[in-house]
C-alpha cells in the first residue's frame, strides 16, 4: 500500500478490514481497532468469525456469500467487541485482489447512533399516530357535535362526519374540502349570520354563542357554537375552527323547566302557603310563596336559617318542635307538625308544617322541602265543634234520662188505666150498656196505644243513652219466627191479609239477643200488615248464605217514596204522603229495628215502590261478634 492509501486507510471515519477467503484478518485500520477494542496485532491473529456472536454467524455467512457472489453489497449485522459489548454495523463488502491473492474488503460503519435515532423516530411516529387516532376519535365520536375548519375565504379545510351529515340534512348539500361553506347555506339570513361570526373569528376573536339554524321547512335546531381563530406558526390567522353542539333538547328541557317553575310559582302563590327549603348541611332555610301574608315577615327578616325559625316558635312549643324534628330526621319519615308561631304583628298563630325529605342520588338526606299554613281558624273551629259536641252529648243524655224517667212515671198510672178498663170490658163487675162498652173499648185501645208509644220511647232513649244491653243466646230461628207470626196473625186476619212464610232451613240456630230479634221481626211484620190494604199479601223469606242469616219481610202495600227510604229509619220519621196519614204510629219502630240489627253486627235496607209494596231485608251473622260466641 503506498503512502496515500495508507493515510486514507488509517484516517477514514469508517472501519476497514481486509480478510482472506478462509476468514483470517489480513489488515485492519485504526478505527476498526478502536471500535472493537483489539490492538492491530491482536486483530491480525483473529478470524473474522471471532467478532460475530455465535448465534448470528450462520445467517451472516449466508448473506456474505450472497453479496460476494453479486460482486459486493451492503449488509447489517451485530459485532461483538473485546469487552463483550455489541455494536450494530453496516458492512460494505466486496471481493478484491490483495497482494496478488483474492481477499475480501469490508468498509464497516458503526450505526449505533443511526439505529438509536431510527428507534426514536419510530417511537415518535407511533406516538403521533396514536395522537392522530385519538384526535380522529374525538372529532367523530360525540353524537351531536359538529366540527369543521375553514380558511380565510370560508373554504373548508376539514370537517367531521357529523358536519357532513348536518349540512346534508339541513341544506341538502354534499360538502367538499376547498369549497366555501357559504355556498352551501341557502337561507340568506343564516348565510349572513354565519359570515358575520366567521369574520369575527377571522379577526382573531374566540367566542361562544347560542344560535338557531335550519331550513324553514325543516325544524330549526339550537346550537352552542364555539368559534376559535386558526393560526399558523407565526400567529397569523389562517382560518377558523367551529365546534357546534346541538342543544335543542337541552334548550327545550330548559324551557320546560322554566314553564314548570312558572306553574309551580303560580300554584304556590295560589295555595296561600309558605314554602320552605331547608338545607340540612348548612342549616339554611329559604322561603317562597306567601311568606309576608302568612307570617308577616320579609325574606330578610327570616334570615338566620333554622335558628331564626325556632326563635319565633312559642316557647312552650319549642321543645316539641325540636324533639319532633330530630325524630323525623332519625326515622326519615315525612314531617307533619303543628305549633304556635309568633307573627310579625305580635299575634301567635297555629301553623301546620308538612315537610318531605329530599335525598341525593346516593340516598343521603340533603334537605327537606315543605309548606307551612296558618291553621288558626281551623283549629278554633275544631275546638268549637268539640265543645258543641260535648254539649250536644250532654243534652242528649239529659233528654234520654228525662224520657226514661218520664216513661217510667207514665207507665204506672197507664197500667192502671189499661188494667181497670180491661176489667170493665170483661164485664167482671156487671154488664155495660152500648155506649159504656164503646167508651171503655176506646179507653182500652188508647191506653194500649199510649203504652206502646211509651215503651218505644223508653227503648229508644235507652238505646241512645247506651244503656240498652245486648244479651245474646243460642236461639232456634224457626221457633222464634213462628212465635212472632202467631202474635201478628190476628192483625193480618182482621184485614184478610194472606200470609206466606218461605224459610229455607229447618233447625238453624243463631247466636242473637232473643228479645231484640223478636222485636225486630214484630216491628217489620206489624208494619207490613199495617201499611197493606185489606186482602193484600205479606210474606217472609229467610235463608242462610255464607254464615249470614238473611230475613226479608215483604208486602204488596202502599210502598215508600224513594226519597224517604232512608229517613224512615230515623226516630219519629214517617212518610209524609197522604195515604200514609191514615195509619197510626210513632215513627220509632224502624229506628229501634235499625239499632237492634246493628247491635247484632248486621245491616238492614228497604226496597220499595209506591203503590206496589215494600221489602225490608236484614242480614246478621249466624255466629256473632262476641269472642265467647259458642257458634262462632
Ligand atoms: P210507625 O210505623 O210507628 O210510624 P216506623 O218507624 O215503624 O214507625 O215506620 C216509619 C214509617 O215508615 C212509617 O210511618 C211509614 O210511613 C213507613 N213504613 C214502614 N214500614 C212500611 C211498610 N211496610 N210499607 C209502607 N210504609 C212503611
Amino acid at each position: 500500500m503506498d503512502n496515500v492509501y495508507e493515510t486514507i486507510f488509517n484516517s477514514i471515519n469508517d472501519g476497514i478490514v481486509i480478510y482472506s477467503p478462509d476468514g483470517n484478518f489480513l489488515d485492519v485500520n485504526q478505527i476498526t481497532c478502536d471500535d472493537l477494542g483489539y490492538s492491530k496485532d491482536e486483530n491480525l491473529q483473529m478470524k473474522i468469525t471471532d467478532i460475530i456472536p455465535s448465534e448470528f454467524r450462520e445467517s451472516v455467512h449466508v448473506q456474505v456469500v450472497e453479496k460476494l457472489k453479486q460482486g459486493g453489497g451492503i449488509i447489517e449485522l451485530i459485532c461483538k467487541c473485546k469487552d463483550g459489548s455489541l455494536i450494530p454495523v453496516e458492512l460494505n463488502i466486496r471481493p478484491i485482489d490483495y497482494k496478488g491473492a483474492p481477499a475480501n474488503l469490508i468498509v464497516a460503519r458503526n450505526i449505533a447512533e443511526r439505529k438509536r435515532a431510527e428507534e426514536v423516530l419510530k417511537q415518535s411516529e407511533w406516538k403521533y399516530r396514536q395522537a392522530y387516532n385519538l384526535m380522529q376519535g374525538v372529532l367523530e365520536s360525540p353524537k351531536d357535535v359538529v366540527i369543521f375548519a375553514i380558511d380565510r375565504k370560508y373554504r373548508y379545510i376539514a370537517f367531521n362526519k357529523n358536519h357532513q351529515g348536518t349540512m346534508k340534512h339541513i341544506w341538502d348539500a354534499n360538502i367538499e374540502v376547498g369549497v366555501s361553506m357559504l355556498n352551501y347555506i341557502k337561507d340568506p339570513a343564516d348565510k349572513e349570520k354565519a359570515k358575520v361570526n366567521f369574520d369575527r373569528a377571522l379577526a382573531g376573536e374566540a367566542f361562544t354563542i347560542i344560535e338557531e339554524y335550519g331550513d324553514v321547512l325543516l325544524e330549526r335546531c339550537w346550537y352552542e357554537n364555539v368559534y376559535s381563530p386558526l393560526k399558523d406558526a407565526q400567529g397569523n390567522v389562517i382560518g377558523l375552527t367551529l365546534i357546534l353542539t346541538d342543544i335543542t333538547e337541552r334548550k327545550n328541557a330548559e324551557e320546560e323547566v322554566l314553564l314548570w317553575k312558572e306553574r309551580y310559582d303560580a300554584a304556590v302563590a295560589a295555595s296561600g302557603h309558605v314554602l320552605y327549603d331547608w338545607n340540612i348541611e348548612t342549616n339554611d332555610v329559604t322561603y317562597s310563596g306567601e311568606l309576608e301574608t302568612v307570617l308577616g315577615y320579609s325574606m330578610t327578616e327570616m334570615e338566620g336559617g333554622l335558628k331564626r325559625w325556632i326563635e319565633l316558635i312559642h316557647p312552650e312549643d319549642r321543645e316539641y318542635f325540636e324533639r319532633a324534628s330530630s325524630e323525623v330526621i332519625e326515622t326519615e319519615e315525612s314531617a307533619n307538625l303543628e305549633f304556635r308561631f309568633l307573627r310579625k304583628d305580635g299575634r301567635y298563630i297555629v301553623i301546620e308544617d308538612v315537610g318531605h325529605f329530599i335525598k341525593n342520588i346516593e340516598g343521603d338526606l340533603i334537605g327537606m322541602v315543605g309548606f307551612v299554613k296558618d291553621i288558626t281558624e281551623r283549629k278554633e273551629a275544631e275546638k268549637a265543634l268539640i265543645q258543641a259536641k260535648v254539649l250536644a252529648e250532654e243534652s242528649n243524655r239529659t233528654k234520654s234520662e228525662f224520657l226514661a224517667n218520664m216513661s217510667h212515671e207514665l207507665r204506672t198510672p197507664l197500667n192502671s188505666v189499661i188494667g181497670f178498663s180491661q176489667v170493665l170490658d170483661d164485664r167482671i163487675f156487671g154488664d155495660l150498656n152500648e155506649r159504656q162498652t164503646r167508651y171503655v173499648s176506646n179507653i182500652l185501645n188508647s191506653g194500649r196505644h199510649l203504652l206502646e208509644l211509651i215503651n218505644d220511647i223508653l227503648d229508644i232513649s235507652k238505646i241512645e243513652s247506651g244503656k240498652m244491653k245486648y244479651k245474646p243466646d243460642r236461639i232456634n230461628l224457626i221457633q222464634t219466627i213462628d212465635e212472632i207470626v202467631m202474635l201478628t196473625e190476628p192483625m193480618a186476619k182482621s184485614k184478610s191479609i194472606v200470609f206466606e212464610s218461605n224459610i229455607e232451613f229447618e233447625n238453624q240456630e243463631v247466636y242473637a239477643d232473643r228479645i231484640k230479634l223478636k222485636q225486630i221481626m214484630y216491628n217489620l211484620l206489624s208494619n207490613a200488615i199495617k201499611f197493606t190494604p185489606k186482602s193484600g199479601k205479606v210474606w217472609i223469606n229467610s235463608k242462610v248464605i255464607a254464615d249470614k242469616l238473611q230475613i226479608s219481610v215483604s208486602d204488596n202495600g202502599i210502598g215508600i217514596p224513594f226519597n224517604e227510604q232512608e229517613s224512615i229509619f230515623e226516630p219519629f220519621k214517617q212518610v209524609s204522603s197522604s195515604p200514609n196519614r191514615e195509619y197510626e204510629g210513632t215513627g220509632l219502630g224502624l229506628a229501634i229495628v235499625k239499632h237492634y240489627v246493628e247491635m247484632h253486627d248486621g245491616r238492614i235496607h228497604v226496597e220499595s215502590e209506591l203503590g206496589k209494596g215494600s221489602t225490608f231485608t236484614l242480614t246478621v251473622p249466624v255466629g256473632c261478634k262476641v269472642e265467647h260466641d259458642p257458634i262462632c
